[in-house]
């Protein structure tokens, strides 16, 4: 019999390992290593998660059993007391996960315990798409190409026999000696998982084209915590959304499902970014002649944290982080704009406020966004694109609904007010939202700042 190791992969559906494993003894291990980098937000997502793996075993007549502790400790010693021959994981492609690994099979090696690891949380591993000249890809469009014309595998059987052993109950957020969650965060959970994933596949995919960018339509479809704990397969996402371009009516609606899996691709390429390059966790990926010499204003940067800009769309943003520890796309292009060509801050006390704050904060993805947003990244945003807020906000949230949401104070005042807040002077602003700040920075002027602040970094004359 094998052990099954569950990390990312919290579910018995398209689980590889779990599939290829004999008669598996299915195990979590609360490993206080990877405690230590967590945030209330994902520990209760996670929870959540354990809890309804632990229901889908029970359903196959087995059990999940969940320890806490160092996984080479309680692996060796789980099976000795079980006779397993041997633990099956799915590969995990981040450094420290990698550098874990690694450590947890030579140990259990040195125990006579083997090992077998499988691909599982993408549909193609970073060792498996390369440049004709056999380099990673560092241009998303190429690596995209390939990744497209590549067969994918069909999701994985459910296992047909699990063991039951004597299990472990489930901490609590509390037990673990976490805060409570954001109020409004999102619940973990394969059946949570799969209702998003039907109801995005009944009618969002269709329009997503044309309304993913705009944060208040709520047309995405909301998987990525999912994706990254693996309370849902990419096989079977990709299957779905495969089905769901043949039933497509037109040209258009196909188009729309072909966008949303490029975004799926996007994941992928930067899980190879950070595995061939894994440096690019606190360094630049771009070097620059010199030095980005950021501002890193303290009190400028708190203010963005706590969504008191007075840049509406910026601080909707930050706010729905803090409420929700989930921000839409554009708009998390928007607030990192923000923090670093506005502000002129070092993109990594961004993605350390991301880290912390993110239910699904992911190395690859979160370290991908943040870098191209600063211009540092692969095939980033040139130095010279510069989003506008205002026009931003106007554009992607024309009557400020998304706004009004997260920012209250702006609930009473109208959509054009909202979007020329920085053109109204100190009295309109106090009599239209007492308790609404003026923008901080002048775009105009830190726009010009930022320009100057990377041309010296390249060199320029
Ligand atoms: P959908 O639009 O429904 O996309 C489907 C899935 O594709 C997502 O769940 C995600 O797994 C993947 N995906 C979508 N967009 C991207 C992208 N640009 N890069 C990589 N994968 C993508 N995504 C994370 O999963 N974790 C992060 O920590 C993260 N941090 C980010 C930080 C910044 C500064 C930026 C600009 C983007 C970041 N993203 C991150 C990418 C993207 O914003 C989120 O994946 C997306 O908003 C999640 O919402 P959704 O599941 O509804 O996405």
């Amino acid at each position: 019999m094998d052990i099954h190791w569950h990390r990312r992969d919290l579910r018995v559906a398209d689980n590889t390992a779990l599939s290829r494993a004999s008669e598996p003894l299915p195990v979590f291990i609360l490993d206080d290593g990877v405690l230590e980098h967590a945030s209330p937000v994902r520990v209760s997502f996670l929870l959540d998660a354990l809890r309804s793996l632990r229901e889908d075993y029970r359903a196959l007549g087995g059990d999940l059993v969940v320890e806490r502790g160092d996984p080479r400790e309680v692996l060796r010693r789980l099976a000795d007391e079980h006779g397993a021959d041997t633990v099956v994981w799915n590969r995990d492609y981040s450094p420290l996960a990698r550098e874990r690994d690694d450590e947890v099979g030579e140990a259990l090696r040195n125990s006579d315990v083997g090992t077998r690891t499988f691909a599982d949380g993408v549909l193609h591993e970073p060792d498996e798409i390369f440049t004709n000249a056999g380099d990673p890809y560092s241009v998303f469009t190429y690596y995209h190409r390939k990744w497209e014309e590549r067969e994918k595998d069909e999701p994985r059987d459910k296992p047909d026999e699990v063991r039951n052993p004597a299990v472990g109950g489930i901490p609590t957020v509390d037990e673990l000696g976490f805060d409570s969650p954001e109020p409004d965060a999102p619940e973990g959970g394969t059946g949570t998982a799969r209702e998003l994933l039907n109801g995005f596949l009944s009618d969002g995919v269709y329009v997503y084209d044309e309304a993913r960018d705009y944060p208040a339509r709520g047309c995405t479809s909301r998987l990525s915590p999912h994706l990254k704990f693996g309370t849902v397969g990419v096989r079977e996402v990709w299957e779905k959304t495969q089905s769901a371009k043949e039933d497509a009516e037109d040209d258009e609606e196909r188009e729309s499902v072909e966008e949303f899996q490029a975004q799926l691709a996007w994941r992928e390429f930067y899980t190879q970014v950070l595995y061939h390059n894994p440096s690019v966790v606190t360094e630049n990926y771009k070097t620059y002649e010199n030095r980005i010499d950021w501002r890193n204003d303290e009190d400028e940067i708190r203010a963005w944290k706590q969504g008191e800009t007075g840049y509406p769309i910026v601080d909707a943003g930050m706010r729905q982080l803090l409420d929700e520890g989930y921000v839409h796309n554009r708009i998390r292009m928007v607030v990192a704009s923000f923090l670093t060509k506005d502000l002129l801050v070092d993109w990594r006390v961004g993605y350390g406020w991301f880290r912390e704050k993110l239910v699904d904060h992911d190395t690859a993805n979160d370290n991908g966004g943040w870098q191209w947003a600063a211009s540092t990244g692969t095939d980033a945003q040139p130095y010279f694109r510069i989003f506008n807020p205002m026009t931003q906000g106007e554009r992607y949230d024309p009557d400020g609904e998304y706004i009004k949401r997260y920012v209250p104070e702006l609930r009473d005042v109208p959509a054009d007010s909202i979007h020329t807040w920085h053109e109204l002077g100190d009295e309109e602003r106090d009599e239209a939202a007492p308790g609404y700040p003026a923008p901080i920075v002048d775009h105009s002027e830190r726009r010009e700042e930022a320009l100057s602040m990377f041309e010296e970094a390249r060199g320029d004359d």
